[in-house]
């Protein structure tokens, strides 16, 4: 007999354009664009043409954080190589604990999972005592690996900030399709900065988390992803180089 609390209550759907694999092999010229996009989910993450920043969409928006620390909302015919998004339901919510950092609120996420077999988007918002986030910055082409691209981020480290973060936590079996583990980004509530989300402590804040059950994948109709090499052999190294930085 099944344990209703281990299971999500009901399908739903992630959605993803094309693949972490992809975006590691130099492939940032997406041919997706926000507005398509949009069409997929009023929540998510991800990056633009080029690598030119860190995409985050929130209640409806999507915003570009670019490397000199500017945020600004997305042009609708911009484009994007890489970007995950769903309609973000909130149907487990919890207070996070004061003063827990990334990784112990990631332990306290994972405890109040139905199970580690489905797919979570995440979104935590309030107040936070500091905020670390690294932002890629726009590469020129013939584009080089993203673990050489990285090379060129820029930090920034925020405190005392109120913002919300947003992103996913994805199951190691889609490893290469995404980003295995939590992958998440920021953005401050006055919609001026954020990025990619390497550490932070909470003030006060709340947990939200809506379960996936479906994925839904559109892979690129390019010359570029068709060639592209997707399935390196130090894809682990990789994947730390350049999501985890530590
Ligand atoms: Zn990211």
């Amino acid at each position: 007999m099944n344990d209703v609390h281990s299971l999500p209550v009901e399908r739903h759907t992630i959605f993803q354009n094309s693949l972490m694999t992809a975006l590691l092999d130099g492939i940032y010229d997406g041919e997706m664009t926000v507005s398509e996009l949009l069409s997929h989910g009023n929540f998510g993450i991800g990056t633009f043409d080029a690598l030119d920043g860190e995409m985050v969409i929130v209640d409806g928006t999507c915003y570009q954080l670019r490397g000199d620390g500017t945020a600004r909302v997305a042009d609708l015919k911009q484009r994007s190589p890489y970007a995950v998004t769903t309609n973000f339901v909130p149907r487990i919510v919890q207070e996070a604990p004061r003063g827990l950092t990334r990784a112990e609120i990631s332990g306290i996420i994972d405890a109040l999972l139905p199970s580690k077999n489905y797919m979570y988007a995440l979104r935590i918002a309030g107040t936070f005592h500091d905020v670390t986030v690294r932002t890629v910055t726009k590469q020129r082409k013939p584009y080089r690996p993203m673990v050489e691209a990285v090379d060129s981020d820029s930090e920034l480290h925020v405190t005392d900030t109120q913002g919300v973060i947003v992103g996913f936590r994805t199951p190691v079996y889609e490893k290469g399709i995404s980003v295995p583990g939590c992958h998440v980004h920021f953005i401050d509530a006055a919609r001026t900065c954020g990025g990619h989300v390497l550490d932070f402590t909470v003030d006060h804040a709340s947990i939200s988390i809506c379960p996936g059950t479906d994925l839904q994948l559109r892979l690129p109709l390019t010359s570029d992803f068709s060639a592209a090499n997707l399935d390196p052999h130090d894809l682990d190294q990789q994947l730390h180089a350049t999501e985890v930085k530590d």
